[in-house]
């Protein structure tokens, strides 16, 4: 039986947390609904789960047509697949993304083949209509650079690893870091952290210095898109690195020992598997499987090694 997932959850009083029941599942993809003087969105999830993004921000007590920035974290589809669309019913906002992501939300073509290439027919009921965004409604973001809501600002972190392209969004005042996928997949109340490992831009060096770098703004909370908060940021995030360097040294170890792709995959799975049921449980590590797999990682893992070698 699949659960119902939950329209909208306040983080507090001026922050909602939308689930998105990607693939009609709950804590799959969230959405977080930033409210002040400029309303504001981190994420805003695939096309298909748009009109779910749309109840949730009147169910929170906003008009869509209120919102004035888009937080994107990076350009992946199941973060930002859905921004060309959902811009047609957001008429002042301005989207916020990583100078290297611009370019692909104004012309989506070789984001959608390369996604084509990865999800393959399951592309369509996943992801939708990727349409472009107009230029001047798109607005690339420095590392470093701030964006003021009214009470609230947020900063842009350059945080690559798991893409080139990724901003976390560090917000002084609360002391919270909107993650995106820097910090992994995290469901509520599991201390399990599942790294998402896809190709092309996986890069573990990278990604270690950006778990460092997010270390030393001493947060006090992490935002998952999948999924919900976190309150041990320095816990999950060792958990995040531990479980990295074990992952792709698996992959590694597979490869030195002339495996094909398939048979790293069996491997991989194997291991993260069992470990993962035994974490969480059977219904919840299904929940984990939403937003990353086993071939995808391996594929991840298999690429970087090839390219480092
Ligand atoms: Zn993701």
């Amino acid at each position: 039986m699949a659960e119902e997932a939950r329209l909208v959850q306040p983080v507090d009083g001026e922050t909602f947390l939308i689930d998105l029941a990607y693939q009609g599942q709950p804590e799959g993809v969230g959405v977080y609904l930033l409210v002040d003087e400029h309303p504001a969105l981190v994420d805003v999830g695939p096309t298909p789960n748009l009109p779910r993004l749309l109840s949730g921000i009147r169910a929170a007590g906003l008009e869509p047509e209120a919102i004035e920035y888009v937080f994107l974290t990076h350009i992946h589809l199941d973060h930002a697949g859905g921004a060309g669309v959902l811009a047609r019913s957001l008429p002042r906002a301005r989207f916020l993304v990583h100078p290297r992501g611009a370019p692909h939300l104004v012309d989506p073509t070789r984001l959608v083949q390369s996604a084509g290439r990865l999800f393959g027919e399951a592309m369509a009921t996943l992801y939708g209509e990727v349409a472009p965004l107009p230029g001047d409604a798109v607005r690339a973001l420095e590392d470093g650079e701030e964006v003021v809501l009214g009470r609230r600002r947020l900063v842009a972190v350059a945080t690559p690893g798991h893409a080139k392209h990724h901003h976390a969004y560090w917000e002084p005042g609360r002391r919270w870091v909107y993650a995106g996928d820097v910090a992994g997949i995290a469901l509520p109340g599991t201390a399990y952290v599942h790294p998402p490992t896809p190709p092309p831009d996986l890069d573990l060096e990278a990604w270690e210095a950006s778990i460092d770098r997010l270390l030393a703004l001493g947060p006090q909370r992490l935002l998952y898109t999948h999924f919900g908060w976190q309150d041990e940021p320095a816990t999950r995030l060792e958990e995040l690195r531990k479980r990295l360097r074990a992952e792709g040294a698996w992959v590694k170890e597979g490869l030195e020992a002339g495996l094909e792709l398939d048979a790293l995959v069996a491997r991989y799975q194997a291991r993260v598997e069992p470990e993962l049921e035994a974490a969480v449980g059977p219904a919840r590590a299904r929940r984990y499987r939403l937003t990353v797999n086993g071939w995808m990682n391996v594929l991840g893992w298999k690429r970087y090694w090839e390219r480092r070698a």
